[in-house]
Formats: C-alpha cells, structure tokens, sequence
C-alpha cells in the first residue's frame, strides 16, 4: 500500500502516521520528494485496507498494490479455473451452455424443454423454482415441488441443473436438488446468502447486481469463496441504463474485464440483458467471440403462455439456430463444449 501525504506535511504529520502504520505491526518505508512525501507500506494489505487511514490528517491518498479481492484474483490463481459438474467442464476453454425456462411450470413441460434443448447441444438445464418477481401477485415459482421436476429432468436427459436460491434458509433445500446454486442478480450482495452457498460444496452461478460494478461482482465472490467453496462462475446480465429499448444494457466487456483480474469462469445471460428474442442471438455470439466461458438463455416451448419472462424466451427452433451458429464460432475460437455423457437421450 502507498500512503500519499498532502503537499508540505509537518513534522508531526508524518509522524502521526507512522506511529498507526507501527502499531498495526507493519513496516512503513518512508520518501520525501521537494515538496510531496509518501509512505510505502509493506505487510497484510488485506488489513491495512479495512483501517481508514485517509481520515488522518496530512494524508491526500491511500492507494492500495493489491487488488481488494484475494481468492478471486488472477493473483492468487494465475491459471483459469476449471470446473467440472456431472461430467461438464465450465472454464479454461470450455464453454457451459444453459438453457431452459425462467421459472419451472410443470413436468411435462419442463421435459420437452429440457429434451429439446439438449438436442439443441445444451450441457446444463436451468429452471426456477424460487423467482424473484417484481410484483408480489406474480407467479412466485413452485417450490419445493419445481426442484423435484428439474432433478428430474436433469436425470432423465443426463444434465446438470442450475436453479436460483433467494434466502440462506432456501439453501439446503435447494442444495438438496440442484446441482448448480444461482444467485440472482437482485440479491448479488446478500452477503449471509453468499456466505450460506459458500458453506455448501456446490458450484455457485453468481449473477451480476443491476447496478453492480466489476469490482463489486468480484468482492461477491470472494464471499464465496473465502468460506471454502471454490467453484464460482460468474455471469454478466447487463446492468441498468437510460436505454429503455432493451431490457438492461449487456456489458460485454465485463468479459475480459473479469478475465484479466480474475481465474473464475464467466457467462453471459443473453436473455436478461436484452429481453428481447431477436437481439439474444447475436449477444450471444458475441459474448463467446468477447471470450465468455458460456451463455444462459432462457428456452420456452410457448412463450405467450409461459408464467414468468415469456416475452424474452426463445422457442426451441430459434435456440438450436442460435446453437448452429455458435458451434463453429466456438470451434474458431478454440473452445469446446462438454456434455454430460451418463444419460444419452
Ligand atoms: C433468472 O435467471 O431467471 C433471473 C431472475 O435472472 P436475474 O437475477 O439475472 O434477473
Ligand atoms: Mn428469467
């Protein structure tokens, strides 16, 4: 960390600082310039940022060397990280492809989604049964009764499942069922529900906040991870803007961004960037050329009748014309793409 006095410190200035710098038990190396002086400190860096030193006076800036996120960062793990689930690798040059409907609605349909999907080269089979809904009189999901439809759909077409949690007292239950947890975007920084998932082995699909920075969506992570779950994806949903003709504003160069301070594999959500059908295609190639590991897309059989999300869900023909295109795009670029082998359809 560097300490950046203000122009012409006193004496006891300087001093002040070094006396907290000691007491933290850390070594200062201090440089006076004409008329600037800083104060380099080497030691915990992850301690020395929760202590507020700008509020002492005489200091103008206190910059830190090391990124605020420790486990998360490429630091940390240069090489990128890898996971596997049910046989799907997501990361490291291979690419998760989620696909099914927002909310789980039944059996039967949950089946034909999840069958055609998978034709279409789906890996992992998404569904909520927990939903998030602005309106407390719209469809709230089906439960406990949905993670049973989805683990059993993900049994019969050999495919891991992913499913949204929204409340730490959720997460054993849904731990129980799915194979993947999603943290939705609204509750990206309920800090006791990452710290909960954190606690489960399981991976974790880890949505960007709507008004969330890069930064934030890392420091979420690493609240996972640092209660010992290593298996963080990431995914970028598109944040809130002044564009009111889509549904959210995709950042796709949260891509790199995430990729050149992190080793955690990150997705793009097509669906909910844009909310609309004809834009999710090509976002989602781009998400893939932008160098994503993966893309989530929301698939319903009728989306005029589907009880949450319809007007964003791709029918299955357009999701394995989607699927046609991105095939040889991903082979261009040198990914791959697993599926989970234990069940052929
Ligand atoms: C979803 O995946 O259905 C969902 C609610 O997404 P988000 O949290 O990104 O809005
Ligand atoms: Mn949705």
């Amino acid at each position: 960390m560097i300490i950046v006095l203000k122009p012409n410190p006193t004496d006891a200035q300087i001093e002040h600082v070094l006396e907290r710098i000691a007491e933290l038990g850390l070594t200062p190396h201090i440089s006076r310039g004409v008329s600037r002086t800083i104060i380099g400190v080497i030691g915990d860096e992850q301690k020395l940022q929760a202590e507020p030193l700008q509020a002492i006076d005489g200091v103008e800036a206190v910059l830190p060397i090391l990124k605020p996120f420790k486990l998360a960062s490429r630091e940390f793990h240069e090489a990128d990280s890898v996971l596997e689930i049910k046989g799907v690798r997501v990361g490291g040059g291979h690419l998760a492809i989620i696909a099914g409907p927002c909310a789980i609605e039944g059996e039967a349909i949950l089946f034909e989604i999840a069958e055609r999907v998978k034709a279409a080269g789906a890996n992992i089979l998404r569904g909520g049964a927990f939903k998030p809904r602005t309106s407390p009189y719209s469809f709230q999901g089906l439960g406990e009764e949905g993670l049973r439809i989805l683990q059993a759909a993900g049994d019969r077409f050999g495919m891991p499942t992913v499913s949204e949690v929204m409340d730490p007292r959720q997460v054993e239950l849904v731990n129980r069922y799915a194979d993947i947890l999603q943290i939705g975007a609204r509750n990206m920084q309920n800090f006791d529900l990452l710290r909960e998932v954190g606690r489960t082995r399981k991976p974790v699909l880890l949505k960007r906040g709507m008004s969330a920075t890069v930064k934030d969506l890392l420091m979420s992570a690493e609240y996972v991870l640092s209660e010992g779950n290593r298996q963080v994806i990431l995914c970028e949903r598109g944040v809130r803007s002044f564009e009111d003709s889509t549904r959210n504003m995709l950042d796709l160069s949260a891509v790199p961004n995430v990729k050149g301070q992190s080793h955690l594999p990150i997705i793009v959500d097509p669906s909910h960037a844009t909310g609309r059908p004809d834009l999710i295609p090509a976002m989602a190639l781009a998400a893939i050329a932008a160098g994503a590991d993966g893309v989530h897309v929301e698939v319903h059989t009728c989306p005029e009748k589907a009880l949450s999300d319809g007007p964003q869900a791709l029918v299955p023909e357009q999701f394995a014309r989607l699927m046609d295109q991105l095939r040889p795009l991903a082979e261009l670029v040198g990914r791959t793409i697993d599926t989970c082998e234990s069940v052929p359809v």
